[in-house]
């Protein structure tokens, strides 16, 4: 069962999908997210995205916009789904073991633990997609963490203590 779990919750996750969003799979148009024009469905196209609960299959219409160039699913907005195979909940839980411990290693791990193979080589990517928009003062602690650090580390001391601020791969 361990080893079928992921077949069978992203089964589940279909009949899901397909129960909850039936009128999204027949759906015969859309607006452009651009220009608000009424775009006319096209014939369905399949997509597979990678979730924590394994691989879900979906086949879904699809519009375009010939005058803005851009292509949209109406149900993959529905369901708020990430550009890409592995979604956002893989992505993020392998760059919750990323900061821990190096690429090989986590990869190794992630696969253990959640049972979803991803590629040593698509970790850092997967890393990226999640601290997109981030920079080293996101991360960084607070101003009233690092005073509370400085107060701690000056507690008793006559001279003032240096502050040193590590931020690993920026
Ligand atoms: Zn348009």
């Amino acid at each position: 069962m361990r080893n079928l779990r992921h077949a069978l919750t992203g089964g589940l996750t279909e009949a899901k999908v397909e129960h909850a969003h039936r009128g999204e799979h027949t759906r015969q148009q859309s607006r452009c997210p651009q220009c608000d024009r009424l775009l006319k469905a096209r014939a369905p196209v399949q997509r597979t995205v990678e979730t924590l609960v394994g691989l879900v299959h979906l086949e879904r219409p699809y519009c375009s916009c010939p005058a803005c160039r851009v292509g949209l699913s109406p149900l993959d907005e529905v369901l708020g789904l990430s550009p890409g195979r592995p979604q956002l909940e893989v992505q993020k839980a392998a760059a919750k073991l990323v900061t821990e411990v190096p690429y090989d290693e986590a990869q190794r791990l992630f696969g253990d633990v959640t049972g979803v193979g991803v590629g040593s080589e698509r970790m850092p990517t997967c890393t990226n997609h999640v601290a997109e928009g981030l920079t080293g003062w996101d991360v960084a602690p607070s101003r009233d963490e690092i005073e509370r650090r400085i107060a701690e580390g000056a507690a008793g001391r006559l001279r003032r203590p240096v502050l040193v601020l590590g931020i690993d791969g920026a």
